[in-house]
């Protein structure tokens, strides 16, 4: 894409999944002249999404990319006489490919030998509903939903052909003719308005109309036989004519009400909906009562079993206490004594019973609803293994989340690692350590009825209890983080520590990404530094990652140069030998070659064998492969 001396080009969308004739969505140049690329529809130049102005290192709306990039480095040149970009290669054997998709997104992929696949390194917008138009007319957007276009009552998709195709401009169509086209009537008209709450009106311009009440400006609405919509909000009447485009769910809760659009359909359509809705009704009153029936016959029977154990809280069915906030506070001294803080929230030290010590973790954002929340709660309550930490109890009052963890101790691994002023971990505490997380984590992926990945795998979440035996920290939390987890996680995009590189792509994610992580905190297990530190001080070449420097000196077989020279001679070099290599094998670049977590556990067991692994591709490239064995 260029203007000016290089030809005036532009990316436009295929028409469906398999046709590459012309669709809907185009990548150009800000023809304004502004020095920023705009994603608009084809037939259109208002932008739904633009990268916003280049800074020198990156575009305003996208900066993530002045960081170092594991692919690509861009560059925007613009001058009088042109503007265009260059994307250059970090490994210039990276095969990659740039599009506009069919969704509307600006999607940039890698080729994965491994897989055999393309990999997207780079999505934007990142929400689909946020492209113009996505889902057709008559249809609502949900980002937070899958399929995300849905049709609105009343309406059924125009052609399934090419809805299956994920061509979506027909959209959906009414099931019956309005009364006033069919009985080209207006005056008598018998059409009707049912309410759509919670939603972001349509974005195509309504008129708006003097009208005193809601009910006039419905009527404002059936006068015209091509008004489709109205909405009535602060007094300000509104009407959309003809297709209506672009309606979104919004995510409703206490405060935040979204608004409401109210849609004209025949009076067929309308009394069939009526009915429809009153039989929900219907159902769901008598499901809630029966609920509250049961819910009260076990809370009474809970009570009986648990009188003058537990004051703190309610003991739940599977052991898990549900504590009301001011327990927690209580057990907290009002939240005084600060474990430590991380992305979600901070964790505090507290005493239930006066005298179980307690890590109470208070999480901060917007999470799940309470209903997700406690299922999500009650089904992590049930996964337990000597090298997990086991939840205790949790809290969920009004928009507050708590969970309540066993203390452990001897605090979480980072600090014996690397705080100077802590005692050393001796060589054969942390192969245990190495051998305990591998356990829980192979129980997570392997045993656990649902297949748990942990995905956040650092120091910090490995805690250490009385006798340091190592235990899993915030297992589950994507699940009970829902969509909040990977907007943390995805917020780190670009920093080379724990995450897979499938992680910073954006694709789906396996267990393997934990497989990495693994590797990634064994490495810091031996060396006792941490790899993130750059430069590597104590490899002899300042350019070079450590991850990088010990997949080499294994493959020289210098293993006893990696290990921390904290522990001083007072090292297994066999064991030292093998957790490096099992450590190398499992940051490959390709999760296809990473080993699964059971078998880490049976090569550090020493009951499976394990050849020498390959350097690091992806990794050598971001160090600047400036090794010199
Ligand atoms: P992060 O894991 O990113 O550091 P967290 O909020 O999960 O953030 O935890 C903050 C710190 O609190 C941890 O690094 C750990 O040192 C401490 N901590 C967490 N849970 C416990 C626990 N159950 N017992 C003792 N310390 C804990
Ligand atoms: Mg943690």
């Amino acid at each position: 894409m260029g203007q000016g001396h290089r030809p005036d080009r532009r990316l436009v969308s295929w028409k469906n999944l398999i046709d590459p004739a012309t669709g809907v969505y185009c990548d150009r140049l800000d023809p304004s002249g502004v020095g920023q690329f705009l994603l608009t529809p084809l037939n259109s130049s208002i932008p739904y999404w633009s990268t916003g102005v280049w800074n020198g290192k990156s575009f305003a709306a996208v900066p993530e990319m002045a960081g170092s990039d594991l692919f690509l480095t861009t560059t925007f040149v613009h001058n009088d006489q042109e503007k265009y970009m260059i994307l250059n290669l970090v490994d210039e054997t990276t095969v990659t490919r740039n599009v506009v998709d069919i969704s509307g997104q600006s999607k940039q992929f890698i080729w994965s030998e491994g897989s055999q696949d393309w990999t997207m390194i780079y999505a934007q917008p990142k929400a689909p509903c946020d492209v113009y138009a996505i889902c057709g007319p008559f249809t609502i957007c949900n980002d937070n939903v899958f399929p995300y276009c849905t049709c609105m009552e009343g309406f059924s998709i125009a052609s399934p052909e090419d809805w299956e195709l994920e061509d979506r401009t027909s959209g959906c169509s009414r099931n019956t003719l309005l009364d006033c086209i069919s009985n080209k009537s207006i005056t008598n008209t018998t059409d009707k308005f049912y309410s759509v709450p919670c939603v972001k009106l349509p974005q195509n311009a309504p008129e708006v109309e003097a009208a005193a009440s809601a009910s006039e400006c419905a009527q404002v609405c059936l006068s015209n036989c091509s008004c489709t919509a109205y909405s009535f909000n602060d007094d300000r009447c509104c009407t959309w004519h003809d297709e209506l485009f672009n309606i979104r769910a919004q995510q409703c809760s206490g405060t935040t009400t979204g608004e409401t659009l109210y849609v004209r359909v025949s009076a067929k359509d309308y009394n069939r909906l009526k009915n429809k809705r009153k039989d929900i009704v219907i159902g769901v009153a008598i499901g809630a009562g029966l609920f509250a029936l049961i819910l009260l016959i076990m809370i009474l029977r809970i009570k009986r079993k648990s009188s003058g154990h537990i004051p703190d809280g309610v003991r739940g069915f599977n052991g898990i206490i549900a504590f009301g906030f001011s327990d927690l506070q209580r057990a907290t001294n009002k939240f005084t004594d600060k474990l430590g803080a991380g992305s979600f929230g901070a964790v505090f030290k507290g005493f239930i019973d006066e005298s179980i010590a307690v890590a109470v973790k208070r999480l901060d954002g917007a999470y799940q609803g309470e209903k997700q929340f406690r299922a999500e709660v009650s089904s992590i309550g049930t996964i337990q293994h000597i090298n997990l930490v086991k939840l205790v109890g949790f809290c969920c009052e009004g928009s507050k989340r708590l969970l309540v963890y066993e203390y452990m101790p001897n605090s979480s691994l980072d600090v014996h690692l690397f705080q100077i002023n802590s005692t050393t971990l001796n060589w054969t505490a942390r192969y245990q350590i190495a051998l305990g997380v591998a356990r829980g984590l192979a129980y997570l992926h392997e045993s656990c009825r649902d297949c748990i990945i942990h995905c956040d795998i650092k120091p910090e979440n490995i805690l250490l209890d009385g006798s340091f035996t190592p235990k899993i920290a915030d297992f589950g939390m994507a699940k009970l983080l829902g969509r909040g987890f990977s907007r943390v996680i995805t917020t780190m995009r670009g920093t080379v520590g724990y995450l897979a590189p499938e992680w910073i792509a954006g694709v789906a994610i396996t267990p393997k990404v934990d497989v990495y992580s693994y590797g990634m905190v064994l490495l810091e297990i031996i060396s006792g530094r941490r790899n993130a530190c750059a430069p590597c001080s104590s490899c002899g070449n300042l350019d070079v990652y450590f991850p990088v420097h010990a997949a080499h000196k294994l493959l020289e077989g210098e293993v006893g140069s990696l290990v921390d020279q904290m522990l001083h001679v007072d090292v297994n070099l066999d064991e030292a030998e093998l957790a490096c290599k099992v450590a190398c094998w499992c940051i490959q670049d390709d999760e296809f070659h990473r080993p699964t977590m059971g078998e880490v556990v049976q090569i550090l067991e020493g009951r499976v064998e394990i050849g020498m692994p390959p350097v690091p591709r992806l990794l050598q490239a971001m160090a600047g492969s400036s090794h010199s064995p």
